[in-house]
Parts: structure tokens; C-alpha cells; sequence
């Protein structure tokens, strides 16, 4: 299920629109220190969902819109879209192509969009939920992530193979109807 493009305006380092396209097989980002490159991965994870700021290297969320240079002011927008090929279904959606939108202004809550119409956090989530592309899912290992995994408690190793082996979704479901 290829990820084939990404689109970011106002988000973090990328003040102009840039969109990057990703031919098939592997992909490898290089440049220098400072370059953006994790700004990269981390505008993947912030369209997936991501919540927490601190796992973004901020405070508030509003931290991911581009804060100025000393020759260009601040924006007050950022959007990131993901462009999904879901030929194979891949996704839990109906669509060939799928596109991701996330948006945040300096005041306000971010929005999310699913082929360009409005919809919930919560639609993201069960989107990607056991498609092992996840915002949690192992699709994307951070530094120091690796060590952590190994350090884990077991309980924890369990929820990390529950969730690559795609039982996860199970859990999620009963819990739901436990609670009612
Ligand atoms: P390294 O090789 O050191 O890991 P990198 O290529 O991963 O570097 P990033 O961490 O992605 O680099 O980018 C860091 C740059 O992004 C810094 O110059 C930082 O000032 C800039 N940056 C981060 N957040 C913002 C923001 N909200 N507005 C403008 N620039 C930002
Ligand atoms: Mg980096």
C-alpha cells in the first residue's frame, strides 16, 4: 500500500508548498544537518494523527507552523496531505486513491480530511488501524525506539506483536462493546 506522495505547506522548516513524490521500492532522504529531513517524518506522522507536541520536538501543536526566519514571517497555516495509492485496499476505504489531509491555524484545533471532505480524528485512526501503517504502528521507528522495544516489559512486547500481527483492531472492538 504505497504512500506515492506528500504535500506540505506552512509545516515546520517547509514555509513553501513542497510536495515530494515517492517512485516504488525504497526511498531514501539525505542532506545536511538541519535539513528538514525529520521534519519530513515527522509531517507523515502529524497527518496520521499524532497528538502529542512533545513527540514532535514542540510544546503546543501549533509549534508545527512555519515560525518565521530572519527573512520571511511566520504563517499561520499548516497542511500536510498524504496520497495513498489503495489499489489493493490496503486501507480501510472504498476509494483507489486516498488522500490524508491535516490543517492547524495558530488558534485553533486541527482539522482532518479524508479525500478532501471533513471527518473525525477517531475516521483517521480506524482508517489505518491494522494496516500496520498506524501513527503507533512499527511502519515508523524512531531513534531510540529500537532500544526501547527491547527494554520493554512483557506485557508491552505483547501489545507490540498484537499490533503487527493485526489482532490489535480485536481488542479495540471488544473493549468498545464491553463498555456498553
Ligand atoms: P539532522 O541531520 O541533524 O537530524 P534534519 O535534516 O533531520 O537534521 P530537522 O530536524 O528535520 O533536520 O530540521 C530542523 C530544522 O527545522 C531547524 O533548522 C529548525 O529551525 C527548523 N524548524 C523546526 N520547526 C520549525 C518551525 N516551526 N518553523 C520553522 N523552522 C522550523
Ligand atoms: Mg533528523
Amino acid at each position: 500500500m504505497p504512500l506515492s506522495s506528500l504535500k506540505i505547506v506552512g509545516f515546520k522548516s517547509f514555509a513553501d508548498p513542497t510536495t515530494l513524490n515517492f517512485a516504488p521500492g525504497v526511498t531514501g532522504i539525505v542532506g545536511p544537518n538541519g535539513s528538514g529531513k525529520s521534519n519530513i517524518t515527522e509531517a507523515v506522522r502529524w497527518a496520521m494523527g499524532e497528538q502529542s507536541a512533545k513527540g514532535l520536538r514542540g510544546e503546543r501543536m501549533p509549534d508545527v507552523i512555519f515560525a518565521g526566519t530572519q527573512l520571511r514571517p511566520p504563517l499561520n497555516l499548516a497542511e500536510v496531505t498524504l496520497i495513498f495509492d489503495n489499489r489493493g485496499r490496503a486501507l480501510k476505504n472504498d476509494a483507489d486513491t486516498l488522500e490524508i489531509t491535516r490543517k492547524i491555524f495558530r488558534d485553533g484545533e486541527s482539522e482532518f480530511y479524508i479525500n478532501k471532505k471533513a471527518c473525525r480524528l477517531k475516521d483517521i485512526a480506524s482508517l489505518f488501524m491494522d494496516s500496520g501503517i498506524g501513527k503507533e504502528s512499527f511502519s515508523i521507528i524512531s531513534q531510540g525506539k529500537v532500544e526501547a522495544i527491547f527494554n520493554s516489559r512483557a506485557e508491552d512486547r505483547r501489545s507490540i506483536i498484537e499490533e503487527t500481527a493485526g489482532v490489535h483492531q480485536y481488542k479495540v472492538q471488544k473493549d468498545t462493546a464491553l463498555q456498553k
